[in-house]
């Protein structure tokens, strides 16, 4: 395989889904890679309910924060909490004016009572097309704007660190061509893990690559093992599994005594003794030094061993093993 290194001024957003894109608009200067097509391999385009925001003048974001924490039944970092609560509405609102056409009555956000929001604040598009409608919107907002530049048929390999560890880049298979791109910053924006799960209804280009990348570069990863997955896939035999019909998700349904809900995968700096670590120590299985459950469809599925502390073999994982290439030929 061919290899060549280039050099671009703005940041590099790996992921195409909202936070990539939206991230690119806000840089206003930004190169995106996607592996797929813009608006495929992505879970924002199959996002189907809504955006949850204290949207209305019977709600506020402190409401917002203290549902989400009750539902989360002890694991949710309150300081992301009290991020996405606050800033929901502003970003819904955002979204609006981008041309993403939510439902409404006149000014106001149609919004809808679901789970265990103690508000109506689910503000919908069309029913239940909120995500492929969003991406539409943002999609034509990235195209329209020259600076930002797509590469798609594009994925992130490795972060490309310098001597005291700083990444200073990245390493992507473009058109089936290593590229070393070298970027005052890197934005991972991969996404979830669902795609590693035998039976999800994420689509297959969503397997953590982004957390395997950053876990070889010295991030700490926190709670790999928690991912949404509520409600649960049909029981379709197709894979990835679709989503059973929305009424499942009925008005006020409560979820507080169901699976805890996830809290998102936080990333924090591992205290560098040395230059930049390779090898083991960043393997993305090991996380604050104990063994960690991961989802897998590689070994009895949710839940299945933590293969982290002493183990010397190497995991097949697949977000491992895609992680796991280290230099270019
Ligand atoms: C069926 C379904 C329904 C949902 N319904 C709702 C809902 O109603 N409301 C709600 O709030 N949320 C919903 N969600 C969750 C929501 O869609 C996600 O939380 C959100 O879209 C995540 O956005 P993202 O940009 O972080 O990730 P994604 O949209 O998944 O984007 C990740 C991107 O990273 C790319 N990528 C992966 N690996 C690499 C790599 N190595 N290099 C470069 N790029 C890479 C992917 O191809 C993709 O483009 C739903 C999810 C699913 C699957």
């Amino acid at each position: 395989m061919t290899h060549c290194r280039i050099t671009f001024d703005g940041p590099v957003i790996l992921g195409a889904g909202l936070a990539g894109l939206t991230a690119a608009l806000a840089a206003k200067r930004a190169l995106v890679l996607s592996p797929t097509a813009l608006a495929t391999g992505c879970s924002s385009a199959w996002a189907q309910g809504g955006m949850a925001a204290a949207l209305s003048d019977e709600d506020a974001p402190a409401l917002h924060a203290a549902d989400t924490i009750a539902a989360g039944a002890g694991l949710c970092d309150p300081q992301a909490v009290d991020l996405l609560t606050t800033e929901g509405p502003a970003a819904v609102r955002a979204l609006a004016a981008l041309g993403a056409p939510f439902d409404k009555t006149g000014d106001d956000f149609v919004l809808s009572l679901e789970a265990a929001h103690s508000r109506a604040r689910v503000a919908r598009v069309g029913g239940d097309g909120a995500g492929a409608a969003i991406m539409a919107a943002v999609i034509a907002a990235v195209r329209a704007t020259p600076t930002i530049e797509i590469r798609e048929n594009a994925r992130a390999r490795r972060l490309l660190q310098d001597a005291t560890g700083r990444v200073v880049g990245v390493l992507a298979e473009i058109d089936g061509q290593l590229v070393e791109i070298l970027s005052p910053a890197v934005i991972l924006a991969t996404g979830g893990v669902g795609g590693l799960y035998a039976v999800t209804t994420t689509p297959k280009e969503v397997r953590g690559e982004g957390l395997g990348l950053a876990a070889l570069a010295g991030a700490v990863i926190a709670d790999p093992n928690s991912s949404s997955s509520t409600p649960p896939p049909s029981t379709s035999a197709a894979t990835p599994r679709p989503w059973p019909p929305r009424p499942y998700a009925a008005r006020g349904r409560s979820c507080a005594t169901a699976t805890p809900a996830p809290s998102w995968p936080t990333i924090t700096r591992r205290p560098r003794t040395g230059p930049a670590r390779r090898g083991r120590p960043g393997h993305p299985c090991r996380t604050r030094g104990r063994p960690r459950r991961l989802p897998g469809r590689h070994g009895g599925g949710r839940g299945s061993a933590a293969t982290s502390r002493g183990n010397s073999r190497p995991c097949s994982r697949p977000a491992c093993a895609a992680a796991s290439i280290r230099a270019a030929p």
